[in-house]
């Protein structure tokens, strides 16, 4: 299928997973440079978003440079590792200004490494900053932490975009960063042009948001400046191959993207635990790719016109028309 999208996926889609099971890990190790070359497997895959520091044991810039040019790829974005044991009373909202100041110097550190790249953004997923019980933490501190945290990042880095992934829960029992709208809250607060939101529509569906009314609600705002796709089974942050379970969904929320002239790299955040990792690459990416001709197909005008009298049977019908034919 021919495509004119551009396609991504987090570099960890190619390294191997531990649980609190399988605490050998369900694979051996993998170096950063094997997890590039495997990425290169993958049919279509254009950028990639590299954890910082870099995973897998030590690795020079140039072979990393090396590796991205034999496979034809390129780093989208760079995610600091705020979320590792040191951090795990949060980063930014650490109660200890020893852990906050070096979750800022590592973040600083990450940016140097996105100019290097030529990359697009900073990705702050502060996994850790939140809380796990009633009564834990001064929740006014913990929000004005969150936001000061994130706003000094983007004021030593006027040349560098910012990006905010919320989720939920997990690890913490519930992030700082949970939702669009609190999100949204707090880069307007920051008052900065540099800060926006990757979406990841996994985290939008299991918390409980409808990903493609979340969608909007940021563009609307003028702060998606990324997004990631998988999938779940909305209790939890399953990271399943994008279209497996929530196909409409997907659809309804690549829909939001066209229709407001969205034009973004399309990434992936899976983990396949057991899977082959580039065919799960391959069947997400391929799935995406019926997406776009899908949208190509949608008859916008019978949409519209159904939403404008909200037929949801009419524009259900005309949905599931294009994306699966008649
Ligand atoms: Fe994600
Ligand atoms: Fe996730």
């Amino acid at each position: 299928m021919t495509t004119k999208q551009r396609f991504g996926a987090g570099i960890w889609h190619f390294a191997t997973y531990v649980d609190r099971y399988a605490t050998d890990g369900y694979g051996p190790p993998r170096s950063l440079l094997e997890m590039i070359d495997l990425a290169g497997q993958v049919d279509d895959l254009s950028v990639v978003d590299i954890n910082f520091p870099f995973p897998g044991g030590t690795v020079s810039l140039a072979e990393i440079d090396a590796a991205l040019a034999r496979n034809k790829l390129s780093v989208i974005g760079i995610t600091p590792e705020i979320y590792t044991r040191q951090f795990a009373k949060g980063a930014f909202t650490n109660p200890d200004p020893g852990i906050r100041r070096l979750a800022n110097d590592l973040c600083n550190e990450a940016a140097q490494v996105v100019r290097h790249f030529g990359a697009d953004y900073v990705k702050l997923w502060p996994g850790q900053d939140g809380w796990d019980y009633p009564f834990q933490v001064d929740h006014k501190a913990l929000w004005t932490h969150s936001i000061e945290g994130v706003a000094e990042l983007a004021a030593q880095n006027p040349d560098l975009k910012f990006v905010i992934e919320y989720k939920p829960r997990e690890p913490r029992v519930h992030m700082s960063y949970d939702s669009v709208a609190r999100t949204l809250l707090g880069i307007e607060r920051m008052g900065v042009p540099n800060v926006g939101i990757l979406l990841d529509f996994g985290h939008a569906l299991y918390g409980g948001e409808s990903p493609a009314d979340a969608a909007q609600l940021a563009i609307d705002h003028g702060r998606l400046f990324g997004m990631d796709v998988n999938d779940n089974m909305r209790g939890w942050d399953d990271d399943m191959i994008a279209g497996s379970v929530h196909p409409i969904e997907l659809f309804e929320f690549f829909w939001t993207l066209r229709k407001n002239g969205w034009e973004g790299v399309w990434q992936l955040d899976q983990f396949p635990f057991r899977e082959d990792c580039v065919a799960a690459a391959n069947s997400a990416i391929g799935f995406l790719k019926r997406i776009e001709a899908a949208l190509d197909r949608l008859d916008v005008e019978a949409l519209r016109a159904a939403q404008a009298r909200q037929d949801a049977v009419e524009a259900l019908n005309l949905a599931r028309k294009a994306l699966f034919g008649d």
